[in-house]
This record gives C-alpha cells, sequence and structure tokens, in this order.
C-alpha cells in the first residue's frame, strides 16, 4: 500500500482546533484520527448507463442498479431532498422571489431573441478590455481552439475548473489524446476525473458518491488508506495530492456563469474557490463559454446571483463570485464563444427557452426520476429533468428513451429559477419522439393498445371491474412478479370499494 502524502504546508496547521484528536500531547491529522469506515465491506458504487456509440440509452436498467443498491439510493435521494428543502428555506425568506424569477426569465427571453446583437458588443467589449476572442461552431472546433492557444504557449499542463460545456465538448479526453495534462481543481470534479467518470449532477458531480467510494477511489489513485473514509482525511490528503499540480501548470481555464455583454465581462460562481485558482495561477487563462451565457448589462447578474446558489445549494450566495475582466499583468486571457448545437435549439419553437438555464441542478434535486436513479444512469452530460429537454437536441435517436423518465409531475418547472416549462417541453419531445419513429416498437405497441381502451369507456370500464377483481382475489405472487414492474418496489394499491364513475352515477348521474 503507498503511504498517504506528507503535508504540503504543516506550518499552516492551526495551533489550536477544538476538534483536533490528540495523543500523547500530539495532534493527529486526520488520517491518524480517522473515522470508522461505514462498514467492513462497504456496499459497491453502482456504475452508469452502459454506452453503445448511437444506441438508445436504457436509463431504466441502470436506474435498476442504483436502486439495488440501498446505501446508495437513500444517500442519494435524501442529500438531493436536503437541497430542495434547504432552496425552499431559502425562497420563502425572499419576499419578491417570484418577481425575481419572472424577471430573470424575461431578461433570458428579451437576450435570447437578440443573442447575435448581445454576442457582438461582448465580443467587442471583450477586445477592447484586452482579451482574445475566439469563436466555435461545435465541440471538435472548441478543443482544437483551446489546444492551438495552448500549443502556441508550450504548454503541457491546464488546469481547470468545473465546466458542464467542457463536458459536453469531451475537452478532457481529447487533450489526453493529444498530449496535454488535464487537473480538474473542484473536488467533486476531480474525484470524477480520478474516477475516470463524468459529473452526475451539474452542481455537485460527486453526489452520487458515497464517501467509502471516494475512499476507494483515492486508495487507488492518490495512495490514501483504503480503510480510511474520513472526509476530513481524504479532502486534506486530495489537497496535498493536487495542490503542487496545480503550483506547476502550465495554463489554467474556467467556464463561465454569466457573461456581461455591456462589459466584455464574465463570472464564475464557484464555493471552492477553485476558478479562482485556474483564472491567476498560471498566466495564461483560458475561458470556454457557451453563447447562451450572455446577458445585456452589469444590473442584470444582481438577479441571477440572488436566484443561482439559493437555486442550487439552499444558501444565500455562492462562496466566490468571481468577475474577470482582463488579463493580469504579464499574463494573457482567452475566451472561446461556443455554438455547438445552441443555435440549432434557438430555432426549435418548442424546446428553444431550454437555453434560459442556468445550470443550478433546482430541477434535478426536486425530480422523484433522478434522486432514485442517478445522474450517471442517463448516459448524457446532463441529466434530470433539464437533461431530458437538451439531450435529444445533441442526438434524438441516441437520447430517445430519456423524456419517458419522468412523472410529468411539473415539480421542475415549479423550481425552475428561470422559469424554463420543462414538463411540457419533456411532454413535447414525448409526442415529437412517437411521430419520428425513434421510440421501441414494444412501447408504441403498449401505448396503441392503452390509446384504444381509454377511447372506448365501457371497454376501459369492463377492464378495470376486472382489474379491481383481480387484485383483490388473485394470490400475492401471481401480482407481484417479474413482469409487474409497479410492483417491484412498491405495493400496488388496494382497489376502492367503488370507482368515481360509479359513484357519480349513484349520486350525480340522471336518475332512471
Ligand atoms: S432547467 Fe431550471 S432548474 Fe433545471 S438546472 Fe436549468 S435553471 Fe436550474
Amino acid at each position: 500500500m503507498n503511504t498517504p502524502p506528507a503535508m504540503l504546508y504543516p506550518e499552516l496547521l492551526a495551533p489550536f482546533d477544538m476538534h483536533a484528536i490528540m495523543r500523547d500531547g500530539q495532534r493527529l491529522d486526520h488520517a491518524e484520527g480517522a473515522s470508522k469506515p461505514l462498514r467492513s465491506r462497504p456496499e459497491p458504487q453502482p456504475r452508469g448507463a452502459k454506452v453503445h456509440g448511437s444506441r438508445p440509452i436504457d436509463q431504466a436498467e441502470a436506474a435498476a442498479r442504483l436502486i439495488a443498491a440501498p446505501e446508495h439510493e437513500k444517500m442519494h435521494d435524501e442529500r438531493l431532498w436536503d437541497l430542495r428543502q434547504k432552496r425552499d428555506r431559502e425562497m420563502h425568506g425572499i419576499a419578491e422571489w417570484e418577481e425575481l424569477r419572472a424577471l430573470a426569465s424575461a431578461i433570458k427571453e428579451h437576450t435570447l431573441t437578440h443573442l447575435d446583437q448581445y454576442l457582438e458588443q461582448f465580443e467587442a467589449n471583450a477586445l477592447s478590455n484586452g482579451v482574445h476572442v475566439h469563436w466555435a461552431r461545435d465541440a471538435a472546433e472548441h478543443n482544437q481552439t483551446v489546444h492551438g492557444i495552448l500549443k502556441d504557449h508550450g504548454a503541457k499542463s491546464l488546469i481547470k475548473s468545473k465546466s458542464m460545456l467542457t463536458e459536453e465538448c469531451g475537452f478532457r479526453p481529447y487533450m489526453a489524446s493529444v498530449g496535454i495534462e488535464v487537473i480538474e481543481t473542484d473536488l467533486g470534479e476531480r474525484i470524477q476525473q480520478l474516477d475516470n467518470e463524468d459529473p452526475s449532477h451539474v452542481v455537485v458531480p460527486a453526489v452520487h458518491k458515497l464517501r467509502t467510494d471516494v475512499a476507494e477511489v483515492f486508495a487507488r489513485t492518490i495512495g490514501t488508506d483504503p480503510a480510511n473514509s474520513d472526509v476530513h482525511y481524504l479532502a486534506e490528503a486530495q489537497r496535498e495530492a493536487t495542490r503542487p499540480l496545480i503550483l506547476a501548470a502550465d495554463a489554467g481555464m474556467t467556464g463561465c456563469n454569466f457573461a456581461v455583454a455591456e462589459t466584455g465581462t464574465f463570472v464564475v460562481c464557484t464555493n471552492e474557490g477553485n476558478a479562482d485558482l485556474s483564472a491567476n495561477v498560471p498566466k495564461l487563462h483560458i475561458a470556454s463559454i457557451g453563447i447562451e451565457k450572455i446577458i445585456p448589462r452589469f444590473e442584470h447578474l444582481a438577479v441571477f446571483v440572488r436566484l443561482l446558489s439559493r437555486s442550487a445549494l439552499g444558501s444565500p450566495v455562492t462562496q466566490y463570485t468571481s468577475h474577470f475582466r482582463g488579463p493580469r499583468e504579464g499574463g494573457e486571457m482567452h475566451i472561446v464563444l461556443v455554438d455547438n448545437g445552441r443555435s440549432e435549439r434557438l430555432g426549435m419553437e418548442e424546446f428553444w427557452t431550454s437555453l434560459k438555464c442556468i445550470r443550478c441542478g433546482a430541477c434535478m434535486n426536486t425530480c422523484p426520476v433522478y434522486r432514485r436513479s442517478g445522474g450517471l444512469s442517463y448516459g448524457a452530460t446532463y441529466s434530470g429533468p433539464i437533461g431530458l429537454i437538451i439531450d435529444p437536441t445533441f442526438n434524438q435517436r441516441k437520447y430517445s428513451n430519456l423524456p419517458f423518465s419522468s412523472t410529468l409531475n411539473g415539480s421542475c418547472s415549479n423550481v425552475c429559477p428561470v422559469k424554463i416549462n420543462i414538463h411540457e417541453q419533456i411532454y413535447a419531445w414525448r409526442r415529437v419522439l412517437v411521430e419520428q419513429h425513434e421510440t421501441p416498437f414494444a412501447k408504441r405497441a403498449e401505448m396503441k393498445a392503452a390509446g384504444e381502451l381509454l377511447s372506448r369507456p365501457a371497454a376501459y370500464r369492463a377492464a378495470i371491474a376486472a382489474a379491481d377483481v383481480a387484485l383483490a382475489h388473485l394470490p400475492r405472487w401471481v401480482i407481484y412478479n417479474g413482469l409487474n414492474a409497479w410492483g417491484q418496489h412498491r405495493e400496488v394499491p388496494h382497489p376502492p370499494q367503488q370507482t368515481f364513475h360509479s359513484w357519480y352515477q349513484a349520486n350525480r348521474g340522471e336518475k332512471k
């Protein structure tokens, strides 16, 4: 077993720490004062969806594997529901919350319908701030552009803060293929990088992992004690292992939360200050910005900053809201403005408002399907309700099953800070996919049969009556078997004594 890395800056240890664990008058570091593992043989982490080229992702299959791992399912569900509850508490503390949402939605819709003009204004102002501006039509152009900048500077290593856009572009695998080392500076994203997994959530990328999973990843990759899943120990070990790489990196990269047209500046919100490391440690700073991130004026920022962190994590503000204007002295700043399908989406009448998304993750936290299936079960960059309406715009066939992974309860639309009608767009995608024959034959046949039954009231009532009798009298094993997906994780409801229809006939219907 590898020895855990030594403290890089032992002098920075606080001289008095009320939480320190002491032995023989000496402060033990977290490794020695270890918390106990959850149990001797931790539950293995269920992995995400199986991805085979453009074959339709079977989200249900991957979700079933998470559900079969009770510790993971419970933790995932509770952790995300906790975020949803915190978001509600913050929301109730702001009297004008609904006005803020309406304003944010209006600003985004205005910007998206004048996008060309605001993008040009942003570019002109960024150029006058001394920034190099590049345009990328798609993921390949983005990756090649960044590679070109790095090559021009002889850069061999790059530190990078979390960015869903770079995930979308397959940036890390591309950089690996051209021999450039990428180091993620966000802790969750670094965990995912070391585990060779995509982020499972837009805000908390490793939320699906138990601390025992993280202990296993770090033991395998940076040589920590596999039996020690103390979170302080793991975080400290990661910091000690990554900090030297950060200090030695040739270039830094960030994403962007908001880009302001009138100033040519952009803002990155983080809770770990990791974007500031990427932007300020090396002299070369590259920012990848999706073209939908533009907002017209500086004053609009306040609307979005007030909504973002409250919706995402239920906290009033992110720990760091960093503004970037131009290169620091002796440095260089590049912005890559990326389309990658956004212009096309803007032209889709039913789906263009999905571009308003500020990637807060609130729709994911509230979604009962997402909470019990995990982000990696979607087999796509974007998961949860927002993923269901964005992913098919990238590849209709591959993501044709995803819009069916929703109860359409509307909770996602209710919590969305920019008022995207998510559940209506999910429903609209179902229609589009059925019309374009992108759904499996079995599902089409089932839907057709259901349509036939529902369009014949007499047949429907007879079927319901027969089902009620069957449910009341059949032996349990006939109802609860592998063919009944509904009964696999819950009890089938008891049939009522009287259906609404028969009650209505008896009490409100025409008397014969
Ligand atoms: S769709 Fe709305 S709730 Fe979901 S991530 Fe985007 S902004 Fe947040």
